[in-house]
């Protein structure tokens, strides 16, 4: 073993599709190739999207496309404890503080720390956020090259759990690549405007050396429009049902 390990992490709010399988093809290929450990998550920590019935639906279609991890690491649902756990030594660490905008009021820009010094109580009914300061992270993508990110600018005091009590996806995915001890994280080019703040947010954490990232092309439907979960079309059940062997999808999923 080279001490590599990247991990396949899945949502289950909806099918596996073809972009989950091209992503699954790169995650075991870079594990495969360089002697490595595949780890598999299931990321519900959107406890109101997340279904049971997708994620056997999700554990089905990768078996039956023959991706065995190496290890099925807990679900997101299960990890609290340690979620919790790295939010108390934030809390004590003075960098969290209570948020209690909607969604409307941040609308689709960066949050402009509006609640940063209002003294929120930080209770299980608000928002809570951490404090991003300006700086810049750097990062060489194995695919993208040499990337340079502003947190602060881009996404301003980040969101770290919602006032429903759900974990959000930065944290819950950061949080767990640190203490799961991933090092390689490979994953779509729609995820990369992540990566600054996720590196931030892990050094914050303790984490010393940053994850290598790797943020490959994604299966687009049109030149201009991803693949989405409603795309019936392009739903690993659906291929099944029409009659494609597993080596027909993953040459769709490589092409
Ligand atoms: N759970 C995310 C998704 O289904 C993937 C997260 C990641 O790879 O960082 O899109
Ligand atoms: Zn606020």
């Amino acid at each position: 073993m080279s001490g590599i390990v990247t991990r396949f992490a899945p949502a289950p709010t909806g099918f596996l599709h073809l972009g989950h399988v091209r992503n699954a093809l790169c995650v075991w290929t870079y594990a495969r190739t360089h002697n490595g450990r595949v780890l598999l998550r299931i990321e519900d920590h959107d406890r109101q999207r997340s279904r049971q019935d997708f994620e056997t639906a999700i554990l089905e279609d990768l078996d039956w496309l023959g991706f065995v991890p190496d290890e099925r690491v807990p679900r997101q649902s299960e990890r609290g404890d340690a979620y919790t756990r790295v939010l108390g030594d934030f809390l004590r660490r003075g960098l969290v503080y209570g948020c209690t905008c909607t969604r409307a009021d941040v609308g689709g820009a960066p949050y402009a720390n509006t609640c940063r010094d209002r003294g929120i109580p930080i209770g299980l009914d608000v928002n809570l956020r951490i404090r991003i300061e300006p700086g810049v992270e750097t990062f060489t993508d194995l695919l993208c090259g040499p990337q340079s990110q502003s947190p602060a600018e881009q996404c301003g005091d980040l969101m770290i759990r919602d006032r429903l009590g759900n974990w959000t996806y930065q944290w819950a995915a950061t949080i767990d690549d640190f203490l799961q001890g991933v090092t390689h994280v490979i994953r779509g080019m729609d995820l990369i405007d992540s990566t600054g703040r996720q590196m931030r947010l892990a050094r914050m954490a303790g984490r010393e050396r940053p994850a290598t990232f790797m943020h490959h092309p994604l299966i687009m439907k049109s030149a201009t429009q991803k693949l989405s979960k409603s795309d019936g079309d392009t739903g690993i059940r659906d291929l099944r049902a029409r009659g494609l062997t597993p080596s027909d999808v993953l040459g769709m999923a490589a092409l």
